[in-house]
């Protein structure tokens, strides 16, 4: 537990059904003369979709712009450039992402190398940006990765490989918006791969060495919405309760992550997004039960708690017993919400597992983690 902490998040977030109609307007007041619209093919072929309704909302306020749709799913270095290249050569003043994590990492990573110099490899690691990046406003269609809010750029280098992540306060967007209606027609498998994130970045921050008060009331807030509402989001995409809850959950574990970090969920998660271009939040919810087991001998008292706060009774048990049961919680989310047992769903070998052990005892997420653990413990 930390007792001073700083406290990240942007300074405005809209949130509800229709706010994506304010854009407009709120691009004019940060005097945004031309920004670059950063997504990807999907969202921008989407008919009255994300794009189109952000579009409509510059239009409107009589706001010019320039659309770069060449995002791709875990966002490459080759993203970045293209994007940056695209802003140079149409005299663009900002960026405004609309998309999921990928879109809103690529923008972030675009300003990075705008302003602080084109190697973003050398730029890995926690408060290495001298310069701010231009005015940035994220639009959010997933619940999630939360990257809306956050200041992790997560770039996987082409080349390598490797999913690296730029750690700052100045990635933070100026603005998000998060408005549920732009998530009614999110696929299935994506919404439980994405609830799934939203779920262990609520569950990592709330064992993390680096929590704090702030966060451990997000995360036991958010943890009971995904509770309540992934299942339901995942079976009926069009109830706007259901989808509602989930982006209050994924707006309260990203403030918590945001702010205390997360633990090696994650750190190996980016090993199999980075090898296989694997979905982040299948990774993430492959892994979950797995390392969270491990990591109960560190502080059995908070999976106990975490227990009671996934609905589970432990009135009677023996604190151990207790935090077993949040894994059986764990694991039934995962079954019903489809999320494969095995990571050989996603064509991971083992031939690569020594080497990806390496990589993720070296990830920022790694040195929150409850438990400090070996190579041969993550390999296993
Ligand atoms: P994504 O952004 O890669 O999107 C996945 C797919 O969903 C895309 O094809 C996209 O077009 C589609 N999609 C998005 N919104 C949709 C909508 N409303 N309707 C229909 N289709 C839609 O997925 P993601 O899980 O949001 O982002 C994953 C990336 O974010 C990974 O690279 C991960 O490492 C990163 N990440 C970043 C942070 C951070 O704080 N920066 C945190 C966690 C994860």
């Amino acid at each position: 537990m930390k007792e001073n902490f700083d406290f990240l998040m942007p300074s405005v977030n809209f949130f509800g059904a229709g706010v994506i109609k304010k854009i407009g307007d709120r691009a004019k007041m940060l005097n945004m003369k031309k920004p670059l619209v950063v997504t990807d093919k999907v969202l921008e072929g989407m008919d009255n979709g994300p794009v189109s309704q952000t579009l409509d909302s510059l239009k409107a306020a009589g706001v010019d712009y320039v659309v770069f749709d060449g995002v791709e799913p875990n966002p490459k270095i080759r993203n970045i450039k293209a994007s940056k290249k695209m802003y140079l050569d149409n005299d663009c003043d900002s960026i405004i992402t609309v998309g999921g994590g990928s879109s809103h990492d690529c923008g972030k990573g675009t300003g990075i190398i705008l302003t602080n110099g084109d190697d973003i490899t050398k730029l890995a690691g926690i408060e290495t940006l001298d310069n701010p990046l231009p005015p940035l406003m994220a639009v959010n269609t997933t619940a999630g990765t939360a990257s809306e809010l956050t200041r992790h750029c997560v770039i996987t280098n082409e080349e390598t490989k490797l999913k690296f992540v730029v750690v700052s306060w100045r990635n933070v967007p100026l603005v998000s918006f998060n408005d549920p209606m732009l998530e009614l027609d999110v696929p299935k498998g994506l919404t439980a791969a994405t609830g799934m994130d939203t779920f262990v970045q609520s569950i990592e921050p709330y064992v993390s060495t680096n929590r704090n008060e702030i966060t451990d009331g997000q995360c036991v807030e958010a943890i009971k919405l995904v509770e309540e509402s992934l299942r339901e989001a995942v079976a009926n995409g069009h109830n706007v309760e259901a989808r509602t809850k989930m982006v209050e959950a994924e707006m309260l574990g990203g403030m918590a992550f945001n702010n205390a970090d997360l633990g090696y969920v994650h750190a190996m998660a980016h090993q199999l997004g980075g090898q296989y271009d694997a979905p982040h939040g299948v990774c993430c919810a492959m892994l979950l039960p797995i390392v969270e087991e491990y990591n109960i001998q560190a502080c059995p008292e908070r999976f106990a708690e975490l227990a009671k706060i996934m609905g589970e009774n432990t009135d009677g048990l023996s604190t151990r017993d207790a935090a077993e049961l949040s894994i059986k919680a764990m694991r039934q989310m995962c079954d019903d919400v489809n999320i494969p047992r095995s990571i050989k769903a996603i064509g991971a070998k083992p031939e690569d597992f020594e080497l990806m052990a390496e990589n993720a005892l070296k990830d920022g997420n790694a040195f929150s983690n409850p438990r400090k653990g070996t190579k041969e413990d993550i390999v296993k």
